[in-house]
């Protein structure tokens, strides 16, 4: 089934879909190359994830003076945040400046999700349908769909039976949910979870928290953003920024192993950290993600924590992770998030003991126990990094579908093409560094990347890039590799797509620091696009 445009459909350099943090970038980068420039994006305004997360407690887990672009130095100066971890309503506003400040909204269609992008061999151009119609052409089609935006409801047996409220974390109505005297039952204890279970904790009149797999949260520590630091950190952001293209987020990183310590001394540095707060105490020795021994130390020093705020020994024992090692599932970063399970109002059912049966109209049954509910919320998380990307019907040459090319799992060469889709590019998409780093630093790599090569192909009279099978398989391998050399794939993780029934297990970030991956792409790119198959472009054909 190949698509027809009829002949009125507009024609772009580039097309764009999505305007989160990703696409607005995309489209303010391609707009000063002097491109022509469409983005669709299918809610009414822009923001991407932070459009939707709109779940009580929502905030970022990143420090906001890291979290926002580096491409403007007036930007990242007159903004001023408020907090060491901005919350959801800040972090719009700041995406809904951006786009005033740049005049992005003129270039975007909102209220317009695309269904399906199909390759013209013959007119080597991508042809873009939304689902109420809409149609147009473009040279170069770039993927800002996100790695986490396609929410998962569980699949329980009787949800479509619970006559309460359902909520999920990632897909929030934009009217305040109240919960005042509800009985409300979260399920899902990971990032979203974590956050949002002490906020719904202090209104609900009663809350069960159904876990299925116990987390490792740190707490944030948030505090208001003292102007003095602010203005201290603003002052040298071209150092920071400089740094985070190295590392994706600036910590305190070390050169040493947490086994060349006295356990005395490493007791002392955790503690340190645990009480500054943040993901900072990963990084407290260099191998904690390479070696399970040193792992172990920093584990349990988390599970001891857990044990000293929460007071009942068997809530306690639930809430301890054992299956996995800290940090194989994203680490969570909390505001009294143990602490909720010392209230009388709030209950953990533990579903590694026993799993949930079924939901009924009124509530939820686990095993012998009833659990009577006026609202559930599914903190259950998102079909990451390719869902967004394949609930599009994307076509390349010769018809070939995405969606059956990956059927086995992901393959991408360097993350940000794959073989039979020429000029389609992706934005911290699977086989990138994407969600293990800061997501402002890699997308403001990826941008500049596909701007350069862009600019690239212009320049030297090219019509279409793409990447070639081999060089594909070999990247492919390259990022197994990568991950093998760590603990990553010791946990069920939706790293691996494990969350999602009958995904292939394919470890999907590529696991390298940024300025590592970062060094390997700008070689390729250096070297005239190694690794890629280049046409020129054909008589007539003026973009
Ligand atoms: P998540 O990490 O995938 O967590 C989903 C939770 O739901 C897990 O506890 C999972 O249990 C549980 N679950 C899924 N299906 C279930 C079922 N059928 N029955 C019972 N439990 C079920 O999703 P998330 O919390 O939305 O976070 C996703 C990612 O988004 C994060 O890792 C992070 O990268 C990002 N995020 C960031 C922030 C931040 O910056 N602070 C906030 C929110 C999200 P299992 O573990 O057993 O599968």
């Amino acid at each position: 089934m190949q698509f027809e445009p009829r002949s009125a459909a507009p024609h772009f350099d580039v097309i764009t879909i999505g305007a989160g943090f990703a696409g607005l970038h995309m489209l303010h980068t391609a707009r000063s190359m002097g491109l022509s420039v469409r983005v669709y994006e299918a809610a009414d305004d822009v923001g991407g994830v932070w459009y939707w997360n709109r779940y009580p407690g929502a905030r970022c887990d990143v420090e906001s003076l890291q979290y926002s672009y580096s491409f403007d130095n007036d930007l990242e100066q007159e903004w001023v945040w408020t907090e060491r971890y901005a919350a959801q309503p800040e972090i719009l506003r700041y995406i809904e400046h951006v786009a005033h400040r740049f005049d992005l909204r003129r270039d975007i269609c909102f209220r317009s999700r695309v269904k399906q992008a199909s390759y013209s061999e013959s007119r080597q151009r991508w042809e873009v349908e939304t689902e109420s119609g809409d149609r147009a052409t473009c040279r170069y089609l770039v993927m800002a769909t996100g790695a986490l935006s396609m929410p998962r409801l569980p699949d329980i047996p009787g949800m479509e039976s619970f006559e309460g409220r359902i909520y999920h974390t990632g897909a929030w109505p934009h009217e305040s949910v109240d919960f005042t005297g509800s009985r409300v039952g979260v399920i899902g204890t990971g990032s979203s979870g974590i956050q949002a279970i002490p906020q719904i904790a202090r209104q609900a009149e009663r809350l069960v928290v159904f876990q299925r797999t116990a987390n490792y949260s740190v707490p944030a520590k948030n505090a208001p953003l003292e102007p003095e630091a602010e203005r201290a950190f603003k002052a040298k952001y071209r150092e920071y920024r400089a740094l985070a293209r190295e590392v994706g987020t600036v910590y305190e990183f070390s050169d040493k192993s947490a086994r060349e310590v006295s356990d005395a001394d490493r007791l002392r540095e955790y503690e340190r950290r645990w009480q500054r707060g943040g993901v900072n105490i990963v990084h407290a020795y260099n191998d904690l993600m390479r070696d399970k021994a040193s792992n172990d130390t920093i584990a349990e020093f988390v599970r001891s924590k857990i044990r000293e705020i929460v007071k009942d020994p068997e809530t306690a024992d639930s809430l301890t992770p054992k299956d996995h090692p800290l940090g194989t599932k994203r680490v969570c970063v909390d505001i009294g998030y143990y602490e909720t399970f010392n209230r009388d109002n709030v209950a953990l059912v533990d579903l590694k003991k026993t799993p949930i049966t079924h939901v009924g109209p009124t509530g939820v049954q686990v095993g012998e126990s009833w659990h009577e509910l006026d609202a559930l919320v599914c903190a259950t998380g998102y079909d990451a990094l390719t869902g967004a990307l394949l609930a599009i019907d994307v076509r390349g040459r010769g018809g070939l579908q995405l969606r059956r090319k990956w059927a086995d799992g992901p393959r991408t060469y360097l993350g940000l093409m794959t073989a039979g889709f020429p000029n389609l590019f992706v934005i911290t998409g699977p086989g990138s560094p994407s969600v293990l780093v800061n997501v402002i630093v890699g997308i403001e790599h990826h941008v500049e990347w596909i701007a350069e090569c862009i600019g690239w192909l212009r320049r030297h009279g090219h019509t279409t890039i793409e990447a070639t099978r081999d060089a594909e398989d070999r990247w492919v391998q390259h990022v197994n590799a990568a991950a093998e050399r760590t603990l990553y794939p010791m946990a069920n993780s939706w790293f691996l797509g494990a969350n999602i029934p009958g995904k292939p297990r394919v470890f999907m970030p590529y696991v390298a620091k940024i300025g590592v991956y970062r060094r390997e792409c700008q070689e390729i790119a250096d070297a005239g696009y190694v690794g890629f198959d280049i046409r020129p472009a054909q008589p007539g054909d003026s973009r």
